[in-house]
């Protein structure tokens, strides 16, 4: 399972529980479970719920 790039990613985020974040340091957008989900790319947790 990749999660690297493409509008695929969108319909896949949407049958899988989890709340999709970005990155406020990066702009990394990724699918956060949890309370405090961090950025996989720079590891911030400075991120907001999109
Ligand atoms: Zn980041």
């Amino acid at each position: 399972m990749c999660t690297v790039g493409g509008p695929v990613d969108i319909e896949f985020n949407e049958r899988v529980k989890g709340t999709n974040y970005r990155c406020k340091e990066c702009g990394e957008k990724f699918k956060g479970i949890g309370k405090r989900p961090m950025c996989p790319s720079c590891q911030s947790e400075d991120v907001e719920e999109v």
